[in-house]
């Protein structure tokens, strides 16, 4: 049984990021990029189910720039057995990304399609439930146990108030939360074995989907500074200042 799994390059999570002078954008020129964390999450939920003896092949995917193989070379270095990109330049939107994995997922019938819940650049948190759309597919977001067994895969996704177990019958998407698990540490021999692995390189125009952006950004703005707090002498104080300056009670 074959795993497919979606790995972002994103700007790294230790990196303060800022904007651009001029307002168009985040500056990732000559930024730490890394596997977005929820990604990392979602390989090695995938590695557990190979070890476990439940998959036979891992296969990551990246879409977006030739650096994306780097990303990939990391992915094969925890274990995936090859590594697929989609190369392109464009600036990729959720649904781009979705349509570039129905395609993979058209021509390489995985069993199960493990992305991470959101890319902690963009936030959007909409991949994974447009991909299981696209492919009619069922999904379970936010998972934070999994358990594969007789061609059905048994979820349980935290939820306001508690945990919900939703059972689904493969093929099926899950998205995966911070809880699922620990991601091992890759190791040197691991990186060295990884640069061996096999890496296919396509185009979207191969798998003949049209990647053209359909959102224009208007302006990106640092969030407000926030003003330094004070200390107030006792709660008469504070209550006069909550009623007066604040004005919250
Ligand atoms: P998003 O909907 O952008 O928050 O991303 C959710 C998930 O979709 C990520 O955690 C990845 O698993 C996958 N994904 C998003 N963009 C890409 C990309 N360019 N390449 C590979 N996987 C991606």
């Amino acid at each position: 049984m074959k795993v497919l799994v979606p790995v972002k390059r994103v700007v790294d999570y230790n990196v303060k990021v800022r904007v651009k002078s001029d307002g168009t954008g985040v500056d990732i020129a000559n930024v730490k990029m890394s596997m977005n964390p929820f990604d990392e999450i979602a390989l090695e939920e995938a590695m557990r189910l190979k070890e476990a003896g439940k998959v036979t092949e891992v296969v990551a995917v990246s879409c977006g720039v030739t650096q994306c193989q780097e990303t990939l070379r990391t992915g094969m270095a925890i274990g995936a057995d090859r590594g697929i990109l989609v190369e392109t330049a464009v600036d990729l939107e959720p649904l781009a990304v979705a349509k570039l994995l129905k395609a993979l997922a058209d021509k390489e019938q995985p069993q199960l399609i493990i992305l991470g819940k959101q890319a902690i650049d963009d936030d959007s948190n909409q991949t994974g439930q447009m991909l299981a759309a696209l492919l009619g597919w069922p999904q379970a977001t936010f998972a934070s146990k999994v358990v594969l067994e007789d061609g059905k895969v048994t979820v349980t996704r935290e939820v306001d108030g508690g945990l919900e177990t939703l059972a689904l019958t493969l093929p099926a998407i899950v998205t995966t939360d911070l809880r699922l698990n620990e991601p091992r540490y890759v190791t040197l021999p691991n990186i060295m074995k990884a640069k061996k692995k096999p890496l296919d390189v396509t185009k979207p125009e191969d798998l003949g989907v049209d990647v053209t952006p359909r959102l224009k950004t208007l302006k990106v703005v640092e969030p407000a500074k926030r003003s330094a707090g004070f200390k107030v002498p006792d709660v008469a104080t504070l209550v006069a200042k909550l009623r007066t300056e604040a004005k919250v009670i």
